[in-house]
């Protein structure tokens, strides 16, 4: 039943596109059978960041705490254009814009001479009941791209979330480092150890959340740490 079941669904999708035809995210026009989600120009668009790669002590982020990662690599300027598309991945169902991201990303990184050594990539994990509720975890949808882009290794099932967090952005600033801290749990040491590594997430606010993680992962012998995101808040 299945290869039917798939030939039947790949006709029907052709026929709602036929009906409804797919449009840019950004600026309603028509897209071309090739393009998905947002049309060439309207990607084109987005400003690039002129530093993509910053020491964390440079990005004015955890000022007050120990940090755990060294680096911050985000690849676009903060705009609304990329705030609307962001919440689209997260929360309208369309995983296939963090593979988009994940691309884009992935090919950056590659012509980053300072990341020449990565040894692997890691996603942010999700708790298994939002897993469930969303259907998809965006970071790691982007994870698998940036990893066959770079062609490093993706870790799986290395760190675990183990808390429930309320989502950070329903907590004031001051708040989130403590929402988050002990919230991950190291499963297998043995993958990080010694590795330079990649851990990624949609978007870079506080910092709080990748720094607990960060800070799990260190406890597993990790060399260096960066920390991978769409944009920097
Ligand atoms: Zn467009």
């Amino acid at each position: 039943m299945g290869q039917r079941f798939h030939r039947l669904a790949h006709s029907f999708s052709i026929l709602v596109d036929f009906i409804f035809p797919p449009v840019c995210l950004i600026c309603g026009d028509r897209l071309a059978p090739s393009q998905r989600f947002v049309c060439d120009g309207c990607w084109n668009g987005f400003t690039p960041l002129q530093q993509p790669l910053l020491p964390i002590e440079m990005t004015n982020l955890l000022q007050e705490e120990e940090k755990y990662f060294t680096h911050s690599f985000a690849l676009y300027d903060y705009s609304a254009d990329i705030q609307h598309l962001i919440h689209m991945m997260k929360y309208k169902s369309m995983p296939g814009i963090a593979a988009r991201f994940g691309r884009e990303i992935g090919a950056a990184l590659a012509r980053c001479d300072q990341l020449r050594d990565v040894d692997a990539i890691l996603a942010i994990p999700l708790h298994p009941l939002r897993l469930r509720e969303r259907g998809y975890n965006q970071a790691e949808l982007m994870a698998r791209e940036i990893s066959r882009v770079m062609a490093r290794p993706l870790l799986a099932g290395v760190v675990r979330r183990r808390r429930y967090t309320q989502q950070q952005a329903k907590f004031a600033k001051s708040e989130r480092a403590r929402n988050v801290r002990d919230a991950f749990q190291l499963l297998g040491p043995e993958g990080v150890q010694d590795k330079n590594i990649i851990l990624v997430d949609d978007v870079l606010t506080t910092g709080s959340t990748m720094n607990a993680c960060a800070r799990t992962l260190q406890a597993g012998g990790v060399r260096t740490l960066t920390a991978v995101t769409i944009v920097r808040i």
